[in-house]
Order: structure tokens, then sequence, then C-alpha cells
């Protein structure tokens, strides 16, 4: 995308980023901070997300805060002790991308096993359905007092189009786009702006895994996403509801 954000674009903003310690997650992470967010880094893996936290700090950008959670585990207690706790500690939630994702095994329909498809579903779509009702009230207020809140979930091309063995991932990927568009529809007069990514094949350990014989130097780098992470999480996209954004368009 052909889109230069200003270096202020998210300056004072409080912004949860989830799977903020690989991949798309981490680099979204530090360009949000670099942008003048405080974020909070959740994720499964603590040493990932502090290595985050160092990047921030070394970088001179806002202290980010860490929260470790595995989105496998947490239930919707946990994530009402998460709004209390942002409550309480910031007094506002400015922004969400919801990016923590989960492959699981890539196999003929008939042999998803029932386990796999729990897993998929609590990472990709549960979790996301539970926290996002969680911080939907503090969402609400700081669109009231700020002008704006932003929720943003992370798609696939196989979240809109199926493909032959992405069984349990195409159809969380599917409901994600399902629940993006509920909740953008049901928000329009609220002012928190509901969007999807789809990132496109991009140089991660879930494309690795997902393509193993492929080069990934062919592939975009999350770094060359992020043009789109930033329009879609700042003021410049005011407007845009309810859409599904293809950061690689072909
Ligand atoms: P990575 O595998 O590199 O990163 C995924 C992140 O999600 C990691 O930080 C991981 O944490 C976190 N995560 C996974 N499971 C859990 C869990 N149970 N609890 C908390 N955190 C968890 O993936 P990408 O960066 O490639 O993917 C980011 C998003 O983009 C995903 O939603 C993916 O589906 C989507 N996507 C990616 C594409 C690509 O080509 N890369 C293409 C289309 C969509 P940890 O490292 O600690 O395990």
């Amino acid at each position: 995308m052909d889109y230069q954000a200003d270096a202020q674009l998210l300056a004072g903003k409080v912004i949860v980023v989830t799977g903020a310690g690989d991949g798309i997650g981490k680099e979204a992470a530090i360009n949000y901070a670099a942008h003048g967010a405080t974020v909070i880094l959740l994720g499964r893996t603590a040493a990932k997300l502090e290595a985050t936290f160092d990047a921030i700090e070394a970088a001179g950008y806002p202290l980010p805060a860490i929260v470790p959670m595995d989105l496998k585990q947490a239930t919707a207690a946990d994530y009402r002790g998460l709004a209390e706790t942002f409550a309480r500690q910031f007094g506002r939630l400015d922004g969400v991308l919801f990016n923590a994702g989960l492959l699981g095994v890539l196999c003929p329909f008939d042999q998803i096993k029932e386990k796999e498809w729990d897993e998929v579903m609590q990472v990709n779509v549960k979790s996301e359905f539970l926290m996002t009702q969680a911080l939907l009230p503090l969402l609400r207020k700081t669109a009231k007092e700020q002008g704006e809140a932003v929720l943003l979930y992370t798609s696939s091309g196989v979240g809109r189009k199926g493909r032959a063995y992405w069984g349990t991932y195409a159809i969380s990927k599917f409901a994600v786009e399902g629940m993006m568009e509920v909740l953008a529809d049901e928000l329009e007069n609220t002012g928190v702006r509901v969007n999807s990514i789809n990132p496109g094949g991009t140089r991660t350990k879930m494309r690795a895994s997902a393509f193993p014989a492929e080069d990934p130097m062919n592939l975009k780098t999350p770094a060359d996403l992020m043009p789109l992470y930033l329009y879609l999480m700042g003021k410049d996209s005011r407007g845009e509801n309810g859409k599904t954004f293809v950061a690689q368009p072909k």
C-alpha cells in the first residue's frame, strides 16, 4: 500500500496486539509503538514478548506492557480481568489488533480430528469473540471520549474462498470475517470501527510450516505490510468500516 503514516499517527493511544511475540504481530507492535502508541503485547511465550519489549525500549518508543496469555486456555473471566486492568491502568483502549493465530493440521476434511478442530477454533475464533466482548465497554467509552476506536481482525485468502485441505483453519477465518461484519454493522454509530486484513503470503514461521518447500526469500516480509496495518489503526482510515483489506493484491 502506498501510504506514509505521520510519525505521530498513534501518539497517546493505547493498543493491544495479540501474538505480539513473533511474525506479523511483532512487527505491528513495534510499528505502532514507533508511531507513538503504548502497546499492550499479548501472546503465549513470555520470552518472545520480552524480546519485542526490548526492541521497543531500545528504540526509545513509549514503553509497552506485557500480557503473557495462552489463548487456548483463557476463559471469559480472564478477559474480563484484562479489561478491568486496562481500564484501571490506562483508562482507555484505542485499538485491538487480533493477530494471533493457529494454523493447525492441513489435511483432508474427513481426517480432521475433533481435538485439533477445537484448538484452532478456540485460538482463532472463540478467544477473539470472548476478548472482544470483554473489551467492548472500554472501546466504546474511548470512542465516545476520543472520537473513535478500532477493532482489526486478521483473515486469510482461505477466509473468503475455501481451499482443499485447509480444513479448520479456513473455516475459522470465514468465522473471523463473519464476526468482523456483524460487529461493524452493529457498532456503526458508536465510533468503534471494525475491519479485517488478509496479509497474503508473508515470510513468517506459520507460512513456512504451511509451505515448507517454498523459498521464503520470494515472499513479502511483515515489514512490507506495515503501511496497511498503520493506515487501518489510525485516523486516516476514518470512514472505513466492515471491510476486508488485502495487503498484497494480485
Ligand atoms: P506466526 O506463527 O509467525 O505468529 C503467530 C503468533 O500467534 C505468535 O506470536 C504466536 O505466539 C501467537 N499464538 C499462537 N497461538 C497462540 C495462543 N494459543 N495464545 C497466544 N498466542 C498465540 O504467524 P504469522 O505472523 O504468520 O500470522 C499472523 C496472523 O496472520 C495469523 O492470524 C495468521 O493466520 C494470519 N495470516 C498469515 C499469513 C502468512 O502468510 N504469514 C497469511 C494469511 C494470514 P508464540 O510465538 O508464542 O507461539
